[in-house]
């Protein structure tokens, strides 16, 4: 089903969204299911189980973490990863340059927003993430390019909240991106949307969603 799966969510996404595998917990055969049907860009949450894979599967996919992030494990991920949507703190970024530079690479990362209820679910708020882009130590992350922004949001029923939240975020970037990187045309992801609220997302401005269990199937 994986491919029928895939086939449905394109057929009803714009082409400029780009669709996040989310492949976490599944197997390879999973995977190469996905791969075979022509997806390339896959998202996992756990450093272990995305340098697995990533060693196991082929060359050319584009591996995202979307995860919670450690500070102390971005060493594994740093050789190769193609997006670090969790950015969520500054330590978080000034590790990630470090990284990059050892390995000669530039890193795309979105920084990542509260914008849900939940306190279970991380991320910046605004002022933080102001203030972090203002200091002058943002000067020194040459490895990193901040590419966009990330969220989201709360798990509910209620249709108006969750477009109330990615409203919200939504303007962040907006925000961010007259403040900050307005001569930047690398600031231009909007990563929000997953299996039970994309179509929403879409509509509230997300160019980037990241989508599991509607293409894998339920995770146990
Ligand atoms: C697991 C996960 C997803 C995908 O969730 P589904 O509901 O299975 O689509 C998206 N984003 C993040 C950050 C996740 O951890």
């Amino acid at each position: 089903m994986i491919k029928e799966n895939l086939a449905k969510i394109k057929s009803e996404i714009p082409d400029d969204v780009t669709l996040v595998a989310v492949s976490k917990t599944k197997p390879n055969e999973d995977l190469m299911e996905a791969y075979e049907a022509g997806q390339r860009v896959f998202g996992e949450n756990r450093v272990q189980e995305l340098t697995k894979k990533a060693e196991e599967l082929p060359d050319d996919i584009q591996w995202h973490m979307i995860g919670h992030l450690q500070t102390n494990k971005v060493k594994y991920i740093a050789p190769f990863v193609t997006l670090i949507h969790g950015v969520h703190k500054q330590k978080l970024l000034k590790e990630i340059n470090k990284q990059a530079k050892k390995v000669d690479r530039v890193i795309d990362v979105l920084l990542q927003f509260h914008i849900a209820q939940e306190d279970s679910k991380f991320g910046f708020d605004f002022e933080e993430a102001k203030e972090m882009l203002e200091s002058e130590a943002m000067n020194n992350y040459e490895n990193v390019n901040i590419r966009g922004v990330m969220g989201m949001a709360t798990f509910t029923d209620n249709k108006e909240q969750i477009e109330d939240e990615f409203r919200t975020l939504n303007n962040y970037f907006e925000v961010f991106k007259s403040h900050f990187f307005k001569f930047n045309d690398d600031f231009n992801i909007i990563s929000m949307g997953m299996s039970g609220d994309y179509e929403i997302a879409i509509e509230e401005g997300s160019n980037m969603i990241r989508v599991g269990s509607k293409i894998f199937g339920a995770r146990k």
